[in-house]
């Protein structure tokens, strides 16, 4: 492989800096991603622009979102802001809702922030066309994870209730300098649309989702017991003895719609 050059900077350990410089892989991510001219694209830490230069040849103009400024600096010094419009900013703070709707996010993201920024890019579902993302694999097999397994959780209902998943492949750590200590994976993320169960209040289903996995080994008779009843559990038709882990999707929205009418 002719690795992509990384000269000339030294890499922010708190900023997730892992970049990608194996050819190989970027051109496998950006033929999944699928760029095309007009395309709304985001990219979030474009770094040393590794993926944003192929993604720029293909779409033309793409959006990005970078916090490490000497990178920024080097990123307008690279491209005519005619190919990118740069925004020097924290992703998790940043206002998606500013750009064009149907967006198409990508990232190689920060591995250090990865299920934050996830969940803040959720909340924008209905901009967004698609997301390609590179996480930690473990993180990437909790967001597809299934019921009553030891992966599912949190991430997997709040995303899942939202997109469609799908885990593409995996980038061993060679790819990236400095090598990382984990394998990473590429995530499709699809918005449900019509498909989207309808959530009466955002809230308060995200509140009984936190409480269910908060602490895993409890019943849900006493991981919600802050926020509903046995009985209101047994309404919804599910068994207060039961753990979080072992609920559908469908059954966290049954629980939250039938609370939010009382
Ligand atoms: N996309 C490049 C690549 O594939 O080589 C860099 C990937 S590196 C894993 C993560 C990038 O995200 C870095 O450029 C880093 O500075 C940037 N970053 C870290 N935290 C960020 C944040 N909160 N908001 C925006 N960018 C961030």
């Amino acid at each position: 492989m002719t690795a992509i050059g990384h000269a000339g900077h030294s890499t922010r350990r708190r900023f997730g800096q892992n970049f990608l410089v194996d050819p190989h892989y970027v051109e496998r991510i950006v033929d999944a991603i699928s760029p095309q001219p007009g395309d709304q694209l985001v990219e979030i830490g474009p770094g040393l622009a590794a993926l944003t230069r192929s993604l720029i040849e293909r779409a033309h103009h793409i959006t990005a979102v970078e916090i490490d400024r000497d990178l920024a600096a080097r990123l307008a010094t690279d491209f005519p802001p005619e190919r990118l419009t740069l925004i020097v900013a924290d992703a998790l703070a940043f206002d998606f809702s500013t750009l064009q709707p149907a967006l198409r996010i990508v990232g190689n993201l920060p591995y250090n922030i990865s299920s934050p920024l996830l969940f803040h890019i959720a909340q924008y579902e209905a901009r967004v066309r698609d997301v390609h993302v590179m996480l930690q694999r473990e993180v990437v097999a909790r967001m597809t994870a299934q019921p009553a397994t030891p992966d599912y959780g949190r991430l997997s209902v709040m995303l899942q209730v939202r997109f469609a998943i799908t885990r593409l492949f995996t980038v061993p750590p060679g790819a990236f300098r400095p090598i990382p200590k984990i394998d990473s994976a590429l995530a499709r993320l699809v918005p449900l649309r019509d498909a989207k169960p309808l959530i009466a209040d955002e809230a308060l289903f995200a509140r009984i989702v936190a409480a269910a996995f908060g602490q895993r080994r409890k019943t849900l008779r006493n991981a919600l017991s802050g926020i509903c009843d046995e009985p209101a559990l047994r309404g919804a038709g599910i068994d207060p003895g039961a753990r979080g882990e072992t609920l559908a999707v469908t059954d966290f929205v049954r629980l939250g719609n039938r609370l939010s009418q009382r």
